[in-house]
């Protein structure tokens, strides 16, 4: 599976439709007819030989696997799986009109998916991040990365004082009431913002879910937040993602370690992370950070400004142009940062998300003087780490360079992956020296 059928399913959720709450009548029955304590209200049966993935503890259960749903249950209500001939394979949450039928969520029988059920693997995914020293006040860290926190469907970005949620399951669009119950009692933020999914997502989702404030008050500007010692304003109303690229925090760090004295061109810079790291932490000789975006542009002024970072110059202008012009121009860089938005949108257009991205390394290998680093990233899930590998080794051969790869990294530790899920698993971020 991969994120085509991801994309599939959010299409084929219908808009408006109605979602089920977990809390159910007097008699244990909700009123759509689902028990109240998180048991099952249906049994879906798979298909034989279609069990192997689940008894693997992958949580997409695809409408192909399905051979019957024993019971009529409702959009979010909880179902247990089981094999043709019965057997128990794992108990999650339906979804009659997407292509993923069911989202696993627990794989023994012993497992009600009640409010204390979901309390728990919040706690869990706190708990984390504790371990990780992300708690800090002033800082920002993914709190719950999905399928990463056995949470298949939220995610939940902390900004300092302040949460940004986003759902991409129907099913626990229905259960919010008690994930902000329990991040408030977890971190107790000053507000709970609920952020559509990715630009565009939610409407193909037909989630129908749109930006709110689910607890608390917004904040009456931009938030800021120190990332390894640097201060960013975060636009969390109407900021790309949640507002900032907390995946890329420790790759800007890394890139920023070998930006010393080096002539940088921070390429899809958005709000200037890597522009920032590397002018202030790393010492760069000067920046020059691009975005397609004026209104990125402006945040990464923004930012290079509230670091007093004066070595920063940002434009506004489209990359693939930029890089023309300024190869055209003759002009060269000791460092290149590409971290462009996804190019492959599902595992059909891989072909031509790799011709994308080959022309954009191309032309910023073009840029590097001999042993110039390369910081290059893609977040497009189905791209695979030997793919986009093997596409930079086209890179070399076409451009007649070396490329010494230092470092292949992935998103920082508050972004886990499931073992069983590596769908959750989609930045790569390559850090090569070009000779
Ligand atoms: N590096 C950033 C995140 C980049 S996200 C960080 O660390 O925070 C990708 C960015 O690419 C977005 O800001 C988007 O506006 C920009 N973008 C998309 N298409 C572009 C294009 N053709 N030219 C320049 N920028 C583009």
């Amino acid at each position: 599976m991969n994120d085509e059928v991801e994309t599939e399913a959010r299409r084929s959720i219908p808009a408006g439709e109605s979602i089920a709450r977990d809390d159910g009548g007097p008699d244990g029955r909700g009123p759509e007819g689902r028990t109240a304590d998180g048991l099952p209200a249906a049994t879906v049966v798979l298909k034989p030989k279609r069990a192997r993935p689940f008894f693997g503890r992958h949580p997409w259960v695809l409408d192909s696997a399905v051979l019957r749903v024993d019971g009529d249950p409702q959009s979010g209500a909880v179902v247990d799986l089981t094999t043709h001939d019965g057997l128990f394979v794992g108990r999650g949450l339906w979804n009659g009109s997407s292509r993923i039928r069911v989202r696993l969520y627990a794989f023994d029988a012993a497992t009600p998916l009640d409010t204390a059920e979901w309390r728990r693997r919040l706690e869990r995914a706190v708990a984390l991040r504790r371990t990780l020293g992300m708690l800090d006040p002033s800082g920002a860290c993914r709190l719950v990365n999905s399928e990463g926190d056995d949470l298949s469907g939220l995610i939940v970005d902390r900004y300092g004082a302040y949460l940004a949620v986003q759902v991409t399951a129907l099913a626990l669009a229905g259960r919010l009431e008690v994930v902000c119950d329990a991040l408030e009692a977890l971190v107790a933020p000053r507000g709970i913002l609920l952020r559509g999914a990715e630009r565009g997502l939610a409407k193909l989702e037909g989630l129908h879910l749109p930006d709110r404030v689910l607890r608390g008050a917004p904040p009456d500007g931009p938030v800021f937040v120190t990332e390894h010692g640097l201060r960013f304003g975060v636009d969390l109303t109407e900021g790309q993602k949640t507002g900032h690229y907390l995946d890329q925090r420790d790759n800007r760090q890394a890139a920023a370690r070998l930006a010393r004295g080096r002539r940088v061109l921070d390429m899809f810079c958005y709000s200037g992370g890597f522009a920032v790291a590397c002018a202030v932490a790393g010492t760069a000789r000067s920046v020059l950070a691009v975005d397609g975006s004026p209104r990125a542009a402006a945040l990464a002024r923004a930012n290079a400004e509230l670091n007093g970072a004066a070595s920063i110059t940002v434009e506004a202008a489209d990359a693939f142009e930029k890089l023309d012009a300024l190869a055209a121009a003759g002009e060269r860089f000791g460092m290149v940062v590409l971290d462009p938005p996804k190019f492959a949108r599902s595992r059909a257009s891989v072909d031509d998300a790799l011709r994308a991205y080959h022309r954009v390394n191309r032309l910023a290998v073009d840029l590097l003087e001999p042993g110039g680093i390369l910081v290059t990233c893609s977040c497009s899930g189905s791209v695979s780490r030997d793919d986009f590998l093997q596409m930079l080794a086209g890179v070399a051969q076409r451009g007649r360079r070396t490329l010494q790869i230092l470092e292949v990294r992935g998103a920082a530790a508050d972004h886990p992956v499931s073992v069983s899920c590596l769908e959750g698993e989609y930045l790569t971020c390559v850090i090569a020296r070009v000779i």
